[in-house]
C-alpha cells in the first residue's frame, strides 16, 4: 500500500500499554471521579439537548464561559478534545520545532507523524531550563517551541523570569512559546500575565488532570486571536462533542471542587517526597505537579515490584537522560500509602 507519505512507514505508534493494576499510578490522572451531583446536572443537562442536532461550530459556550472565567477574549480560544489533538494542529501549522530532551514524548511524535523539522535541546544539570540552549535554537527561522511549565516528566517548575527570556526571544525572532500548563493548577501559579502582555506565547491546558475528566477528553489553547484562527482551521469542525460540551459547561459553573482536590493532591505529594527520602536507593526528585519522577537503579525491577504489589507505574527509562526513571502519579491517601509500602519492601531495597 502506498497511499501514504513514505515517512510514515515503519513510525512507532504512541509509547503507552494499557495493563491492569489494583492500584493506578501510571497516567497522572486524578484519582477522584468528579462529585456525583456535578454528574447529575451534566447528565440532565445533556439530556436536554437535541441529540440530532450537530453540536456548535467551535464550541461556543463553553469557549465564552472560559472567557469570561479567565477574562480572556473569545477569539483567543480553542477548545478541541484533548489537548494532544492541540499539539498536533500546532506541529501541523508550525515551520519547525522545538521541544527539550526529555519532556512529553506527543510533540515529537507529532512532529515526526508531520515530518516537521525538529530539534530537541537537552535539559540542564537537574533537570534545570536550559534557556540558552533553547535561545539559540530558536535563533533563524521562526519556530514553535513546546515547553511543560511545570515540565513533565520531570515535575520541575521553572522560574518565571528564565521562561520571561525564552517569552523575550520568541517575540524577537518571531516564533511562538507554548507553555503546556496541563498541571498548572500543582504548581500555584501560571503564565496568563506573560501570555497576555505577549502575543509570541500561547498557554495549552487540559481538564484530563486537576479537573478529573481524564475520560471526557477535553482541553483548549489560549493566544492571540492570529494564533488561536490558525490553530482552529487544523481540528475538524464540530470537533468538540455535544457531551464534553455539556460536561465541560457544568464544571465551569462550579469550579469549586477542584480547590479540595488539588490541596488534597498537593498535600499527599509533600507527604509522599518527605517518606521517599528515607528510600536507601531511589533518588526522588522535587515536583510541582501530582506526580514524582524517580531514578532507581533499575527500572525494570522497580516497575516489576511495584506491579508485584498490585501497583502499576509507567516506566520512563527509555527516554533520554532518564536511566532508571519510573514516573508515579499521586493518588489517594490510601493508595499513596500502599505505594509508600510497597516502595520500601522492594526486594532490591531489602537487599541494598
Ligand atoms: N501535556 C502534558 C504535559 C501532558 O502530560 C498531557 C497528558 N498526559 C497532555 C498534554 C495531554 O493532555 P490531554 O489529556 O488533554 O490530551
Amino acid at each position: 500500500m502506498n497511499a501514504f507519505k513514505p515517512h510514515l512507514r515503519g513510525l512507532a505508534s504512541y509509547p503507552y500499554r494499557a495493563v491492569d493494576a489494583p492500584i493506578k499510578l501510571d497516567q497522572n490522572e486524578s484519582p477522584y471521579d468528579l462529585p456525583p451531583e456535578l454528574k447529575q446536572q451534566a447528565l440532565r443537562r445533556l439530556e436536554g439537548l437535541h441529540w440530532n442536532r450537530y453540536p456548535s461550530l467551535h464550541a461556543d459556550e463553553v469557549r465564552a464561559k472560559l472567557a469570561e472565567g479567565l477574562g480572556w477574549p473569545p477569539e483567543g480560544l480553542v477548545v478541541s478534545p484533548g489537548s494532544n489533538l492541540l499539539i498536533q494542529a500546532l506541529v501541523q501549522a508550525a515551520n519547525r520545532v522545538v521541544d527539550t530532551a526529555p519532556t512529553f514524548p506527543h510533540y515529537a511524535f507529532s512532529a515526526k507523524m508531520q515530518a516537521a523539522p525538529y530539534q530537541q535541546v537537552p535539559l540542564g544539570p537537574e533537570f534545570t531550563l536550559p534557556t540558552e540552549g533553547l535561545s539559540q535554537a530558536m535563533k533563524g527561522e521562526p519556530a514553535l517551541v513546546f515547553l511543560p511549565n511545570p515540565h513533565a516528566p520531570t515535575g520541575r517548575l521553572f522560574p518565571a523570569s528564565e521562561v520571561a527570556v525564552l517569552a523575550h526571544q520568541a517575540r524577537e525572532t518571531g516564533g511562538l512559546l507554548v507553555l503546556d500548563e496541563a498541571y498548572q493548577q500543582f504548581s500555584g501559579s501560571d503564565h496568563l500575565e506573560l501570555a497576555r502582555t505577549n502575543p509570541h506565547v500561547a498557554l495549552l491546558r487540559t481538564f484530563s488532570k486537576a479537573w478529573g475528566l481524564g475520560g471526557i477528553r477535553a482541553g483548549y489553547l489560549l493566544g492571540s486571536t492570529e494564533v488561536c484562527a490558525v490553530v482552529q482551521n487544523f481540528l475538524p469542525p464540530f470537533g468538540v462533542p455535544a457531551h464534553t460540551a455539556a460536561i465541560l459547561l457544568t464544571v465551569l459553573e462550579h469550579p469549586e471542587y477542584t480547590r479540595g482536590v488539588v490541596q488534597t493532591l498537593v498535600a499527599e505529594r509533600e507527604r509522599v517526597y518527605a517518606a521517599l527520602q528515607e528510600h536507601p536507593s531511589w533518588k526522588v526528585y522535587p515536583s510541582q505537579t501530582n506526580f514524582f519522577l524517580i531514578r532507581t537503579p533499575d527500572a525494570a525491577a522497580a516497575y516489576q515490584g511495584l506491579l508485584a504489589r498490585g501497583i502499576l507505574v509507567r516506566r520512563q527509562d527509555h527516554y533520554f537522560g532518564l536511566e532508571g526513571c519510573i514516573r508515579v502519579s499521586i493518588g489517594t491517601p490510601e493508595e499513596n500509602t500502599r505505594f509508600l509500602e510497597a516502595a520500601l519492601a522492594l526486594p532490591e531495597v531489602s537487599h541494598a
